[in-house]
């Protein structure tokens, strides 16, 4: 039998990236490959790449010159590795990387990463292979399912893509571009996938899509079903106890969702909803379709049937046009909304996207200062919002032993690090996957810290940021 052949896969971005990185693994075992934590080693390495950051392409030219030299070490000691660019950025740019990277043995799409078998051994044939389209085929019908030992050694927590691509075409956005139109998975497929998942030790499942509640897969009934419908039942799944979803649009908040957040206890309390900039005149531009009003209507639907509910957010600063009011007009909606925490970016242009041709670009200088402005105030809610936990008994479900010896680590619903020392005659490891009580004693950075606590969670006291 031949040896296994070494695969490493280094994966940017958003959740998508980690799980399609997951399923490229998924589609390689069968062919021999075993992962390994080394570059060095690798006998395929796998760029599997994000296009959302500034200046991604160079970012993965420079990547890959790295491997140029790693290959060539490879070489000197009889050894191939061969080199593969996944993701956004190898959507975009296929033919260029091709052009500029010589390294590159396969260049292949988000949605076509099914095919990397075939691709690598076109790529041995012919010397490359390249595939960019978006294919006929539906990938998620192709890709093998993960073994039992491989679900087991990821975790408790796993996400599972419901949805792909996005119709809304944000002015700075590439997703549509690179991700393709929104497609959204059946029903039927979803459930096999999640109980799957259940019977091999997943407690925590995390829906995914570029637009996740615009969710309108096939049910069994024949008709669509909303990412609320499916929540609900995907709630009933044997061994599931927490349930999230991201990323959101506020424009696809509708009632089953709300229901959704009212009448299940595994639906977790906390949402991020991006809204990008808290000016209309701005959010137009942006082309996102809803007001700074239509943002705070949605998250007082969410707060009217689920006190304990957070939020996080996405914002970028210093969109072309962008004046000191507009910007004060963020600030103002940070600062009623109260986030538990938030992601906020400068501006930076993407090729091919609206927003790229738009003059009256923000001189950098400001980007900088407002940036700071605002990452301030986010981060004092956030600090806020840890230390409100503080005093407090709190779910956490616990997914692994701590670095300390005794120690275990889980999450609370709104995904802080908890820790705890079970203390003697209770082994961490058996705790796992358990939900249990834990009185929160102090903060450490952004973990929280505290002990098991026989009784059960308080409620009494919202959870909810205030402004700061
Ligand atoms: S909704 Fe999100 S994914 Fe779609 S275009 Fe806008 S920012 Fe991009």
């Amino acid at each position: 039998m031949a040896p296994p052949r070494k695969l490493h896969i280094k994966s940017y971005g958003c959740q998508m990236n980690v799980y399609d990185a997951q399923r490229m693994v998924d589609v390689l075992t069968p062919q021999g490959f075993v992962e390994t934590a080394s570059v060095d080693d690798a006998d395929l390495v796998i760029l599997n790449t994000c296009h959302i950051r500034e200046k991604a392409s160079e970012k993965v030219y420079s990547e890959l010159g790295r491997l140029r030299l790693a290959r060539d070490e490879a070489a000197q000691s009889g050894r191939r590795m061969q080199i593969a660019v996944a993701g956004c950025v190898a959507q975009a740019e296929g033919e260029e990387i091709v052009r500029r990277a010589p390294v590159v043995d396969v260049v292949v799409g988000p949605q076509s990463y099914h095919h990397l078998p075939e691709l690598l051994a076109r790529a041995d044939a012919q010397g490359r292979a390249l595939e960019t389209e978006f294919p006929v085929e539906d990938k998620f019908g192709f890709l093998p399912q993960p073994r039992p030992e491989t679900i087991r050694a990821r975790g408790i927590s796993a996400f599972v893509t419901v949805q792909e691509g996005c119709d809304k075409f944000c002015a700075f956005c590439v997703v549509p571009y690179t991700r393709g139109a929104e497609v959204s998975r059946p029903v039927a497929a979803i459930i096999a996938d999640v109980e799957r998942l259940a019977d091999n030790g997943v407690r925590e499942i995390t829906l995914i899509g570029q637009n996740v509640n615009a969710y309108h897969g096939d049910g069994p009934d024949g008709r669509a079903w909303t990412l609320g419908r499916l929540l609900q039942r995907l709630a009933a799944v044997p061994g599931i106890v927490r349930l999230r979803y991201s990323t959101s649009h506020p424009n696809d908040v509708d009632d089953d969702l709300i229901a959704a957040h009212r009448d299940l206890p595994a639906l977790m309390p906390f949402v991020h909803l991006p809204v990008q900039s808290g000016s209309d005149r701005i959010l137009a531009a942006m082309n996102r379709k809803h007001s700074a009003a239509d943002y705070r209507r949605v998250i007082d639907r969410f707060r009217a049937v689920q006190p304990q509910i957070a939020f996080s957010s996405d914002f970028i600063v210093g969109f072309p046009g962008e004046t000191d009011v507009d910007f004060a007009a963020t600030l103002a909606l940070v600062t009623q909304i109260g986030y538990a925490g938030a992601y906020s970016f400068k501006y930076s242009p993407r090729p091919g996207t609206p927003a790229a041709e738009m003059p009256e670009m923000v001189p950098a200088a400001v980007m900088d200062e407002r940036l700071e402005r605002l990452q301030q105030l986010i981060d004092a809610q956030q600090s806020a919002f840890n230390k409100a936990a503080i005093g407090r008994t709190v779910d956490v479900l616990f997914e692994r032993a701590g670095r300390k010896p005794g120690q275990l680590v889980g999450r609370t619903a709104y995904l802080q690090p908890a820790h705890v020392f079970p203390g003697p005659g209770m082994s961490p490891d058996a705790l796992v996957g358990q939900v249990l009580p834990v009185r929160i004693d102090s903060l450490e950075r952004y973990s929280l810290l505290g002990e098991l606590a026989a009784t059960p969670p308080q409620h009494a006291r919202p959870l909810a940021a205030t402004g700061a």
